[in-house]
């Protein structure tokens, strides 16, 4: 395992981390499949995991493992503190307490604001009380570090970045999001701040990985043949000094396998200029193929009027990417329509933008819902599910 240097407390982070909210589920997390999963990782040394008050179920199935292993003090737990639900000061040790509970555990290495969206927020949560809780917490060693993690715009983050003494930060960042968010700006700021810089969605929600374009996948295959494009996504982020820990969701044996290979070999400017170039090509197919940038994170669920808004996504990106029949075959498996009148399709949204409060990606879902509709629910889409209801 590669590790690499957190500056600001001496500690040798593993260049690849485990990030708890894709554990393996079906509607609930598969406890077994994520208990090997971990196992597996912790051998090939990761020690550094991170979770969410809100991952559900994350925190308590991290915790009964590190608990059941006896593992607790041979990693780097990481989670966040959702500040939102936080209305008063009393609140912020109510959360923490419960995170404690379920992670078995009395104190966390890295301790996370979650999803500050910008200066605003944070100085609504500080305006609480959280400077002082935080200060608390650190002299009693039940918080080791602070840090916040964000999907806002590049300005805000580095307002945030000045606003208070952080240990550390988290941001979305991938080939695909060089200019996106935080972007590549963000990230040497908190570089030349001396920040360990975590990353989440590396490969932009399995997208990079499993979801890439015929065409991009074409791409890589001449350049390398025995080259994943997980590990092509992954390569580039190690590429760059400034990145820390590479939070991946594995939820296969497979996944987890070819990353910690990947680790292994990536280091900083091991990435050759045709190389590069090579992702640049992709990221050039990506461009014209993805349509929206749809992480399928699942915070903007349930949609009360059943709409599964990752899924219409998912098959609507894959419309583009892999072809319109793909696209329409994922559309009708993921959104149940043959099997059930109502259907979770994105026909059902009624605007009533509950979800788009939630979106870290900023996606205007309801408008691009109506895009879905437009291209996977086409004027004979009734007569086709008419015919195959009948005939089931
Ligand atoms: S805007 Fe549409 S998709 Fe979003 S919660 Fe409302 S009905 Fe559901
Ligand atoms: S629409 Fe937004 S919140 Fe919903 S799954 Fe996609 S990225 Fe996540």
């Amino acid at each position: 395992m590669q590790y690499r240097l957190d500056q600001k407390s001496g500690n040798r982070l593993s260049a690849l981390g485990f990030g708890c909210m894709r554990f393996p589920r079906s509607i609930t997390i598969d406890v077994a499949k994520s208990e090997r999963l971990v196992l597996e990782a912790i051998e090939k040394g990761v020690n550094y995991f991170d979770t969410a008050y809100v991952y559900g179920g994350s925190e308590d199935v991290l915790g009964e493992i590190l608990r059941k292993n006896n593992l607790r003090d041979k990693i780097y737990l990481a989670t966040k503190l959702p500040h939102e639900k936080c209305k008063s000061y009393e609140d912020f040790d109510r959360y923490f307490n419960e995170q404690l509970r379920r992670l078995h555990t009395d104190y966390i290495d890295y301790y996370l604001i979650h999803n500050v969206a910008d200066i605003n927020a944070w100085k609504a949560v500080v305006a609480t009380g959280l400077e002082k809780w935080l200060a608390q917490k650190k002299t009693s060693g039940q918080i080791h570090r602070v840090g916040f993690s964000f999907h806002g715009v590049q300005a805000e983050f580095l307002r945030l970045l000045d606003a208070y003494p952080w240990d550390l930060c988290q941001i979305q960042y991938n080939y695909m999001n060089e200019n996106y968010q935080a972007g590549q700006g963000g990230l040497h700021r908190a570089y030349e701040k001396g920040l360990p810089v975590i990353i989440m969605e590396p490969l932009l929600g399995g997208k990079l990985a499993g979801g890439v374009p015929k065409k991009a996948l074409r791409l890589f295959n001449e350049a390398n043949p025995d080259t994943t494009p997980a590990s092509w996504g992954l390569k580039w982020l190690w590429n760059q000094p400034g990145v820390t820990v590479v939070l991946s969701g594995m939820n296969a044996p497979e996944q987890l396998a070819d990353n910690l290979k990947t680790a292994e070999i990536a280091t900083v400017g091991t990435l050759t200029d045709s190389e590069l170039a090579v992702i640049e090509k992709v990221r050039a197919v990506f461009e014209e193929s993805y349509r929206t940038p749809c992480t399928g994170c699942n915070y903007c669920m349930p949609c009360p009027h059943k709409v599964n808004i990752p899924d219409c996504f998912a098959a609507y990106n894959a419309s583009y990417a892999n072809g319109f029949v793909t696209g329409m075959t994922q559309y009708l498996t993921s959104t149940n329509v043959l099997h059930s009148s109502s259907g979770l399709r994105a026909s059902n949204c009624v605007k009533c933008g509950l979800c788009e409060k939630k979106c870290p990606q900023h996606i205007k879902i309801p408008t691009e819902l109506a895009k879905v509709q437009k291209r996977l629910e086409p004027f004979w889409f009734s007569a086709l599910l008419k015919i195959t209801q009948k005939v089931m």
